[in-house]
């Protein structure tokens, strides 16, 4: 049985997913085998996991860190080897022993290593959307060349995936889906007074009211950045365009997404808004494994409401729509202001309703290209950083 163990890298394993997949894996310990974690700057967290996990490879993106983990480690007379740098996140995606690569970290940090757990043609579990939304057409093509499995664990899309038709890659008119209906909670100030939306706090505005996430994904639903992404990685996952994306608000967080048929079908998943279950699915997939997570109720639920989505209130979701319709690296740059944005919004440097402000004024001041190629695509991520925090300068 020893060879049907899976060996698997968790990338960003101290974050919110990160401890949700050790989690799942924890429960399975005949089918898959931890062989290297990764974390940027958290030694404690990482030291413990590497205690409880006993994995190959430990990688702390820091070098300072990486240092103080191997003393630590040490110390423990633990035989995990640890690395450093993103030289270290691409080897622990790319290593032969390793068959699974959950990409969890955050960001645009996650490209490089995401990616090569692509081109090493692994199977892909992805919670880092801001990769696909950098680096879409590059990412797919990736993907179809090394024949990696690429299995979405963003819930909408994990559940978007559950609901489509096994055939799906080769299109989804000739499959017979008509279009996606893509949730959304619409976050903490679906229903807040717009004059009140200047003056909301960080700490408000990451507390998200169905989901424990981390803080920049937090601050993305609130603005409905999050949804703005998810259209763009719904239409590379699903080879498709936003105009057969209908996002609709479902506060209840029940419902993760459905896809509409030509006969009038309307395919849906629920559950309970817990991230282990899309991590389970994606982990066991074509099987299905215990994730830990309660059984639906669907009595207590009792009521599923839906609303469309108020692009007034959400000025981030029109302008991610707009960005996928413009194509080449705008998504990129929509996607690196937003990253600056938030920071600055976290420090309270700047208020909940500049972000918008900042990420329009971003894209209209980088000029677009294609995203033909990496380099390309680091040029307008960087481009737009530097645009972005001279913005916020202004500001002050
Ligand atoms: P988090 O902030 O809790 O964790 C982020 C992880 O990435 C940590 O392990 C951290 O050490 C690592 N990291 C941060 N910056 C890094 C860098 N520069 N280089 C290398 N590693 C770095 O975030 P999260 O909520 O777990 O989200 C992770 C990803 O999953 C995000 O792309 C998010 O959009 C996506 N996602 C999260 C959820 C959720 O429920 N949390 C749901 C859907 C999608
Ligand atoms: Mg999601």
């Amino acid at each position: 049985m020893a060879e049907l163990v899976k060996g698997v890298t968790v990338l960003g394993a101290t974050g919110s997913i990160g401890v949700s997949t050790l989690d799942v894996l924890a429960r399975h310990p005949g089918r898959y085998r931890v062989v290297a974690l990764s974390a940027n700057t958290q030694v404690e967290r990482l030291f413990e996991q590497c205690l409880a996990h006993r994995p190959r490879y430990a990688v702390m993106v820091d070098a300072d860190a990486a240092e103080k983990l191997a003393h630590r480690l040490r110390a423990h007379g633990a035989e995990t080897e640890v690395l450093s740098g993103v030289a270290g996140l691409e080897q622990i995606a790319s290593l032969p022993e390793v068959e699974y690569v959950m990409a969890a970290i955050v960001g645009a940090a996650g490209l490089l290593p995401t990616l090569a757990a692509a081109r090493h043609g692994k199977r892909v579990l992805l919670a880092n959307k801001e990769a696909l939304v950098m680096s879409g057409h590059l990412f797919m093509e990736e993907v179809r060349a090394s024949g990696a499995e690429l299995l979405p664990i963003d819930s909408e899309h994990n559940a978007i995936f559950q609901c489509m038709p096994q055939k799906f890659a080769t299109g989804l008119q000739r499959n017979g889906v008509r279009h996606i209906l893509l949730t959304a909670s619409g976050g903490p100030f679906r229903t807040t007074p717009l004059a009140e939306l200047a003056s909301v706090t960080p700490a408000q505005a990451v507390a998200h009211p169905n989901w424990s996430m981390g803080r920049k994904i937090s601050v993305d639903s609130a603005t409905m950045m999050n949804k703005g992404l998810e259209v763009i990685e719904a239409c590379w996952l699903f080879n498709t365009d936003p105009a057969h994306i209908q996002v609709v608000l479902h506060p209840q967080s029940v419902i993760h997404s459905m896809v509409a048929y030509h006969d009038g079908s309307v395919l849906a998943q629920l559950g309970n808004p817990d991230m282990r279950t899309p991590i389970a699915h994606a982990l066991a997939w074509p099987e299905r494994i215990d994730s830990g997570v309660a059984d639906l109720d669907i009595f207590a639920v009792a009521h599923l409401d839906f609303e469309r989505a108020d692009l007034q209130r959400f000025p981030c979701l029109r302008l991610a729509i707009e960005a996928m319709e413009a194509g080449g690296t705008v998504p990129a740059v929509l996607n690196a202001a937003n990253e600056i944005a938030v920071e600055a919004f976290l420090n309270e440097t700047i208020g909940f309703t500049d972000i918008a402000r900042l990420i329009e004024q971003s894209m209209r001041a980088v000029t677009r290209r294609e995203a033909d190629s990496l380099e390309t695509i680091f040029e307008a991520d960087g481009e737009a950083r530097e645009v972005a925090r001279a913005l916020i300068k202004g500001m002050h």
